[in-house]
């Protein structure tokens, strides 16, 4: 059976990165008719946010990743915030000590730095805490029992750390990146409980894969150098027979391919990082979601499918029942995957156009009504209609349509400059005087009066379009202008073109 997790940790929003990583393990779950479960990592408190965890949530409910078992849920494996499960951690460490695979240390924060700079001293890069290095230190492998016990019980903080071996292989097969082995002397005896009572991510993550029937561990590269480690402790406890797949996903790169995507140079090239507005509750700032931003969850979720996997075809645009029977995670590359925002603009166009008249008008009507400006549904349709074609985001309607309701307060000096000229004002009267003899202006009417009127004063309708559409709109381009003209309606064209001569 099926059962994947994603794990984040509510140390603040989550990132769009993490968006995907949630994901591919909920479309490998919906494929197999496994189980999608959400588990919040939360036993670092020195780098919990309050409302991280519910920003997490959030998220997932709007980009449409349902949760089966966790957080929020429930589930047999209950309770599924790590902050919940902490006697679980306790029992398995003292598991590990038991075994002897674990031990007690005792030493403070002076001696381990001590340790550190007696090592860099004799030419050591990255100094470990590891079988050489421990016996030198004050832990329970060098002190006597006695000793141990009298600190214990004296309350003197201490860590549980794991007894790496010497000299083991430790491989694994990841599903992406084949075979990794690193041997143990390259690993640290790491803390797996902290002297708070708090097991570390290292501890809690293995403890909860094996408890919760985790089959497949889907996550971000970051996590790569851990896994040896955690191969370690699945050893340590017995647990190899049912140790999950690892399948860890390519980075996201920042646009130019020149290394990894963050929040800065989101920030600095303009788009968001976050699926959902975030409001920093220490710092205060607010960073814009791509939800307030205008992307579609669907385009989003498309966009992201693509940032390391593709279905082998030239095929690009996939819902979400596409995408969950395409999807595999044979095809994930190991290259990172270059963030390009106008590859999401271009989903979320392409989304907005499958979407019919009347669902777009709605967008429409939603601004307006933040403007205070009323229009008719239908009205509304027709405006939908003409602009379908050139809109990225839903408010871009009202964003870039505006002149539908109001006079240009200014006008593309640019086309002003080229465009606007003596015989243009004289045909541009000319055609506000034809159109305020009409009873009623519609497309083919206005087509109509303006061919009129040029041919009357021997000019080519071409010539002046432009100069039409400035008085009109203000901007030198955008949808046909025979329809804007349909639907601002004979008394706005004439007021218009009045106003544009003076
Ligand atoms: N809590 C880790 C994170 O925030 C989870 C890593 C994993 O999936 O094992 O990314």
């Amino acid at each position: 059976e099926v059962r994947v997790r994603f794990a984040p940790s509510p140390t603040g929003a989550l990132h769009i990165g993490g968006v995907r990583t949630a994901l591919y393990n909920y479309l490998l779950a919906r494929q197999q008719k496994g189980t999608m479960i959400l588990r919040i990592e939360d036993t670092d408190q020195t780098r919990y946010v309050p409302g991280a965890e519910q920003y997490i949530l959030d998220s997932l409910k709007w980009v449409g990743i349902t949760i089966d078992e966790g957080v929020g849920v429930g589930g047999p494996h209950a309770p599924y915030r790590q902050s919940e499960r902490q006697s679980i951690y306790k029992q398995y460490a003292q598991q590990l000590i038991d075994s002897g695979q674990g031990y007690y240390a005792f030493d403070t924060a002076e001696e381990l730095e001590q340790m550190r700079e007696k090592l860099k001293a004799g030419g050591v890069d990255t100094p470990q805490y590891n079988s050489i290095t421990r016996t030198q230190m004050r832990n329970s492998l060098t002190l006597p029992a006695e000793e141990v016990k009298r600190l214990i019980d004296s309350g003197a903080p201490y860590v549980i750390r794991l007894k790496v071996p010497r000299k083991e292989e430790v491989r694994l097969n990841d599903l992406i990146r084949g075979w990794v082995s690193v041997h143990s002397s390259q690993i640290d005896d790491k803390v797996l409980m902290k002297s708070d009572g708090m097991p570390t991510y290292h501890l809690a993550n293995v403890v909860d894969d094996y408890l919760m029937k985790i089959s497949h561990v889907i996550r971000g590269e970051e996590w790569l150098p851990s896994a040896p480690l955690h191969v370690l402790l699945y050893r340590a406890f017995g647990w190899e027979n049912d140790m999950p797949q690892f399948a860890h996903l390519p980075l996201l790169l920042k646009p130019d391919g020149n290394g990894k995507l963050s929040k800065r140079d989101a920030d600095q090239l303009g788009f968001p990082i976050f699926p959902l507005t975030w409001k920093d509750p220490h710092t205060q700032e607010v960073a814009k979601g791509y939800r307030e931003a205008g992307y579609l969850p669907e385009a989003l979720l498309n966009f992201l499918a693509f940032l390391g996997w593709n279905p082998g075809t030239t095929q690009e645009l996939f819902s979400v029942e596409e995408l969950t029977q395409a999807f595999s995670i044979e095809r994930i590359g190991k290259a990172g995957a270059k963030f390009d925002i106008h590859k999401a603009q271009w989903f979320n166009q392409q989304y907005l156009r499958a979407k019919s008249d009347e669902e777009l008008a709605e967008f429409l009507l939603q601004s307006l009504q933040k403007e205070n400006i009323s229009c008719s549904k239908e009205k509304a349709v027709k405006i939908a209609a003409v602009m379908k074609e050139r809109v990225t985001f839903p408010q871009d309607f009202w964003e870039q349509g505006k002149y539908f309701f109001h006079a240009p307060a200014e006008y593309d000096q640019g086309v002003v400059a080229k465009k606007w000229n003596e015989e243009a004002v004289k045909v541009l009267l000319a055609f506000k005087d034809e159109v305020s003899t009409l009873s009623t202006v519609d497309a083919a009417t206005a087509k109509a009066s303006l061919e009129k009127v040029t041919a009357a004063l021997n000019i080519g309708t071409g010539k002046i379009l432009q100069a039409l559409r400035v008085s009109l709109t203000g901007a030198g381009g955008g949808p046909d202008l025979m329809m804007i003209m349909e639907i601002i309606g004979k008394q706005e064209i004439v007021q218009r073109i009045e106003g544009a001569v003076k």
